[in-house]
């Protein structure tokens, strides 16, 4: 579904957006991973190689929210396959703190790294994809964003300001063949959820109807047909993967 798409997939070195550079890369796209960090990077980059042998990937460790680092890392990329089809801005942290604890240090970083890096890499990325006449931006939204969640504000706040983020980048980028779409998870088995303790998770799973919590899998399907030019009509979608949790 995604042969020879150029796609670049940030947070790409475990859970989800290891998920979906797995399944883009089965499904025949050249992929990219950013990670934070020169060995979580490296380490994901082998065990995709040792999952399918011979895969075309690679990786970079830049800062997401400087420009100046994303665009000589999207212009190197650039380069090497003359052209960026799919940005998928995957990178994110969980916030649990109450409001009361809540350091205005630490929501800074939450909004950094779940929202402005989406803004700067969707920026850069759209600039190669204007140029070229087409792409795909894709985000990593959260079930939060629509019901909002019980602590750690930040991280709902972010999560609601990427799907607008999103509807918005699709009115204003669709003159340019740029479509923007996010996905919103629901609870799925990744580090992120596995720090969660077991007395929250126990009841949300049992208000899920599909009676489980997802796997990255499951999300990482809804990245490949957002990517793939079966989606082509379809911009500005926050779309749902949550076993119909909490509708
Ligand atoms: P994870 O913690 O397993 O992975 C997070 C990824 O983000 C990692 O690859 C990490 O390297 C990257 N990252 C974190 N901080 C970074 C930084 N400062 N700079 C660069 N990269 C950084 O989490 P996950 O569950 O796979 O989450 C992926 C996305 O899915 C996030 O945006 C998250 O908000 C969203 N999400 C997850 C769930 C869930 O239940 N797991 C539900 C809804 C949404």
């Amino acid at each position: 579904m995604l042969e020879n798409k150029v796609a670049i997939i940030t947070g790409g070195t475990r859970g989800i957006g290891y998920a979906i550079a797995k399944k883009y890369i089965e499904n025949q796209a050249k992929v990219i991973i950013f990670g934070s960090r020169e060995e979580t990077v490296t380490k994901a980059l082998k065990e995709l190689q040792e999952e399918i042998p011979g895969c075309e990937v690679s990786g970079y460790y830049p800062s997401l929210i400087d420009e100046e680092q994303i665009q000589s890392t999207f212009e190197e990329i650039y380069q090497k396959y003359g052209h960026i089809d799919i940005l998928v801005n995957n990178a994110g942290v969980s916030a649990r703190d109450s409001l009361y604890q809540y350091e205005l240090e630490d929501f800074k970083k939450t909004v950094d790294i779940n929202l402005t890096s989406v803004f700067v890499c969707s920026k850069v990325a759209a600039s190669y994809m204007k140029k070229q006449g087409n792409g795909v931006i894709l985000n990593t939204s959260s079930m939060v964003s629509i019901y909002g969640q019980p602590s750690g504000v930040a991280y709902p706040a972010t999560k609601f300001a990427v799907n607008g983020l999103t509807k918005s980048l699709a009115r204003e980028l669709g003159k340019d063949h740029i479509r923007v779409n996010a996905v919103a998870p629901g609870i799925i088995r990744t580090d992120m959820v596995a720090t969660l303790p077991k007395e929250m998770i126990d009841p949300l799973i049992k208000t899920i109807p599909l009676g489980r919590i997802g796997e990255p899998e499951d999300i990482a399907n809804a990245f490949v047909f957002l990517g793939s030019d079966m989606a082509s009509y379809i911009t500005g979608v926050v779309l749902s993967v949550d076993g119909a949790a909490m509708n």
